[in-house]
């Protein structure tokens, strides 16, 4: 069975990200998304979140099961039975990160191969921070995430809003 795995910290997922989920699971068996900690960032959504709005994004797929884990991504891709990771790119300045993380994995695994799947031109522009940058100061981004996260969004940024106040912030 050839799986894949698409892994990343969908915080939170976008449509550029089910774009780029509903293209690769036909190219496989078995599509994972795995959602990881990337100890770089500081997500709003805990995990538990960003898998159940990545479960409800991806629930019209009926061969891809959405994960989780911490760790090194490349133990995860074995744990899994799998040699592939698929990773969406859209723009040069995407490259040089994904490139340099590529290798990296390499330098750990030979045999994982890290493929990269070109962004639609409609979703280029559009990325997690950014669309939680838009709705913190009331931007409109329902075309840019699915149903549901939207609402998602709106609550979360309700509860920062209530603990900034309690902290003595506006
Ligand atoms: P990470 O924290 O690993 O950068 P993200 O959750 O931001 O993870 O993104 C996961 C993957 O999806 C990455 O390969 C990223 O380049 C890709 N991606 C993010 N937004 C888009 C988009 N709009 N179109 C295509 N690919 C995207």
């Amino acid at each position: 069975m050839r799986i894949g795995i698409v892994p990343g910290s969908f915080d939170p997922v976008t449509k550029g990200h089910v774009d780029i989920i509903e293209r690769s699971a036909p190219l496989v068996d078995k599509l994972v998304v795995a959602v990881f900690v990337n100890p770089g960032k500081d997500p709003w959504f805990s995990m538990a979140e960003r898998v159940a709005l990545l479960r409800e994004a991806t629930a019209h797929l009926p061969n891809v099961e959405v994960d989780s884990f911490s760790g090194l991504l490349n133990d995860y891709v074995q744990q899994r039975g799998s040699r592939l990771i698929i990773r969406g790119l859209r723009a040069f300045s995407d490259f040089e990160y994904e490139f340099q993380r590529a290798l990296l994995l390499k330098s750990q695994e030979p045999l994982i191969e890290t493929v990269f799947m070109m962004t639609r031109g409609e979703y280029s522009y559009i990325s997690s921070s950014g669309v939680k940058e838009l709705a913190l100061f009331g931007g409109n981004v329902a075309a840019m995430v699915p149903a549901g996260v939207g609402a998602a969004l709106q609550e979360k940024i309700r509860e920062r809003r209530q603990r900034s106040g309690a902290n003595g912030h506006t």
